[in-house]
Formats: C-alpha cells, structure tokens, sequence
C-alpha cells in the first residue's frame, strides 16, 4: 500500500520513558529513600505521603496503599468479608487481576453483560446478576469512563449491596461531580507501568467508611495490629504493602497526575474533533454528566462499512507504525481456562463447587453486548506525552487506512 502521509511518526510509548513523567522529582525522591536506610512503608514517611495525599485528591477519609491494583481489589473484597460461595457481581472485560481476588477470597465471580457501546456494566446488565447470595457488585470504569453510577448506585442501595469501584483505568474521572472510586463504598486503583501514574507496580484502596477501612489496612498488613495495645494476627491475611520506594516515585507521580489527565482529556478531545467526519468509526464519549480520563482512546469501528472491522483497520494501521489493539483483551474473561476448566486450588475446584449451576454456565447468549463491543472495539496507543503533531499523525493515518479498507 502507498503511504499518502510524508513519513512515519514514532508516538511516545507508556512502556518506556517517551510516554512517562518520570524524572528528577522521583529520582530526588527515591535518592532520600535510599540514603535515609528506611526502605519500608511501615517505618519511613512516603508511604503515609502517599496515603494521606491521595485521599486528600479524591476528598476521602482513608487511603491505603498496596503492591499492585489486584492487591487493592482483593483488600477491598477481603474488607466486606464474604462467606464461602457468596456471589460478586463483575464484569467479563476487565483486567484479570480484578476478577481472581474474587476467587482466592472463595466467592464466586458472576459476571454482568456490558454495553455494546461502552464495554461497561450497568445497572440494567447488574440488576440480572443479583441474587439472594450477591454480597458485593465490582463495577470496572473501562478506558477511563465512568460507568454510569447514579442508576447503579440506586439498585445498589436499593438492594444493600455493596459497590467497589475498580479505578485502575479511570484516575480523576467524575460521575455528576464525584470523583470516581468515591461513589460506592470503596475505590481501587493501580499504578502499574502503563496507568495515569505509576511507580512499576503498585496500588492504593479508598474508602470513607470506618470499619472497612480497618480491615482493609489489616488486611494489606498480614492483619497485624501494629500499635494496638495487644496486638494479634487478627485473620487471615497476606502482605501486600508496597516498598517506600514505590510509594517515593508514586508521591512524585501524584503530584503530576492533574496535569496528566488534563492532558489526556485535551489531547483526545482534539482526535475526536479530527476524526468526527469519518463515516464507520466513531469514539467512545462520556455522558454529559460524566469526565472520562482517557486510559486509552478506543475506536468503535464498523465492520459493514470497513473492510475487516476493528482487526483490518489495526493491521492497515501497522503500516503506519500505529500499534493498536482490537478485541481489547481478546475474549470475555469467562472464556479463559480459570473459568472454562475451574482451575483453582489443587483439584476441588473450590469455590466453584460452591456456585449455583445457572452462574458458571459460560454462555455466548448471555454476554451479547460483551462479544458486540469486543468484535467493534479497537484500542489505540496513548498516554499523556501526546503533543497536537502525534494526534495530527493519528488523525491522518486513521483516515488514510479507513479510506483503503473503505466497502
Ligand atoms: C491494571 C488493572 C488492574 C490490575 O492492576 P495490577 O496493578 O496490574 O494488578 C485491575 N483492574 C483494571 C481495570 C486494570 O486496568
């Protein structure tokens, strides 16, 4: 194919310095660790830096840090404390790492459908998954965009269940003015390589509610009562905390998330104000009453009109040295072989042993919107070192790869 475009572009790249703020904010940082000898949170001062700064960011009482995002979310679930069997309403099209907490705490994930459109839950898709045994529902703020939280909010409370929201995507983003993480009863994020901000691995959980906020921190510390009179290993517990110097580089990072989010915000709205005209693809947008914060920028791509959909406009796109991902994660998470073969401890299967028959019968039917969104979906390379020439670049090769691919 000829390129119409004058010459290739490199896009910076979250997994490598190009796509990071990283620099002599973190270094400093992480110099004051090193040479104080304090390399652990429960006795140097970033890890409470950390903790207090990002639960003043968000406007909440408690904020706990941890190893990495599956460890926030595991804390969160270990906090409301299930029974064996118990159900967690979730999603399918989320990350691994927040479904098999679900599992290790012996629940039994139940997944909801998604909106084609979104690729997130709602209340419509949550409401069906309840039962008499749900004790807590997950939602997933996909790519940065809030799922929609007051009609999810009002089942929840209807029902007295309680929500965590898995915010590993979705730093800064708002729901009707609320950050979101601080919506239902916990939030969890991630700072992972390639999230808003990063410190290689990591995590922190958030909450406003006192007792959970108890078990949550006992929880990230093998459920030790460090400095209570008589302390104990209170219940079954890992650790999960992070080192003083992954929370040196997350304190650093905080303090250049708005700008990042900004950033992300503004550079995306330029792409979808430059791409807005191109018949058969079109982007994903927040509600009005919502901010998304743009983990990536996600294409709906319409396989009548493109040849090949989602899967021929990433492989025309290659040629343009644009790396995108259609299908996101590939395929449902209850397609993999954790849920198809019930791999889990030794060969009990537990807890699935535990489930209802109707809730671990995996089938296409159920998840219509889930296998429409994936086969539409294509997720394209970003992150906050996006400057107006590398969105430019975006819009052209888009536009030149749909016109060849055009039916
Ligand atoms: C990244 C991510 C996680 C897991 O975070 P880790 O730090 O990799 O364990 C969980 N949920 C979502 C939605 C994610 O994007």
């Amino acid at each position: 194919m000829k390129l119409k475009t004058e010459k290739k572009l490199k896009l910076p790249s979250d997994q490598d310095i190009s796509g990071r703020t990283f620099g002599e904010e973190e270094l400093k940082a992480i110099e004051e660790v090193i040479r104080s000898g304090v390399l652990i949170t429960t006795k140097g001062r970033y890890g409470k830096m950390l903790e207090e700064a990002f639960a003043k960011k968000l406007g909440v009482k408690y904020a706990y840090a941890c190893s990495s995002g599956s460890a926030a979310v595991h804390a969160a679930l270990a906090a409301i404390n299930p029974e064996p069997g118990d159900e967690i309403v979730t999603t399918p099209i989320t990350d691994m790492g927040a479904i098999t907490p679900i599992i290790y705490q012996g629940a039994i994930p139940v997944f909801a459908d998604v909106c084609p459109k979104t690729l997130n839950v709602t209340a419509e898709t949550i409401e069906k998954a309840l039962s008499e045994r749900t004790r807590a529902i997950i939602v997933t703020h996909l790519f940065g965009n809030p799922c929609e939280m007051e009609d999810i909010l009002k089942l929840a409370e209807s029902r007295k269940i309680p929500i965590i929201e898995d915010c590993a995507q979705a730093f800064l983003a708002q729901f009707n003015g609320r950050y979101v993480g601080t919506i239902g009863a916990v939030g969890t994020f991630s700072f992972q390589q390639g999230k808003h901000m990063s410190c290689g691995e990591g995590g922190i959980v958030v909450t406003n509610d006192d007792s959970l906020a108890r078990r949550i921190y006992l929880f990230i510390n093998k459920a030790w009562g460090y400095g209570d009179p008589n302390p104990d290993h209170y219940f079954l517990a890992l650790n999960y905390r992070m080192s003083e110097l992954q929370a040196a580089v997350a304190f650093a990072q905080l303090g250049k998330l708005d700008e990042c989010v900004k950033k992300r915000i503004e550079m995306a709205q330029l792409l979808d104000s430059m791409i807005a005209d191109i018949d058969g693809v079109s982007s994903y947008k927040p509600k009005p009453n919502a901010v998304m914060t743009y983990w990536k920028y996600c294409l709906r791509v319409d396989d009548k009109k493109i040849r090949g959909g989602a899967t021929g406009l990433a492989k025309a796109l290659k040629d343009y040295d644009i790396f995108s991902i259609p299908r996101y994660i590939q395929k449902p998470a209850y397609k993999c072989r954790i849920f198809q073969e019930k791999i889990t401890f030794g060969n009990s299967s537990y807890p699935f042993n535990l489930a209802r028959s109707e809730v671990i019968d995996y089938n296409d039917e159920k998840f219509k919107g889930a296998i429409e969104g994936l086969s539409q979906v294509l997720v394209l390379p970003f992150n906050e070192r996006y400057e107006k020439p590398h969105i430019q670049y975006l819009a052209i090769s888009i536009r030149e790869a749909v016109e060849s691919l055009r039916l």
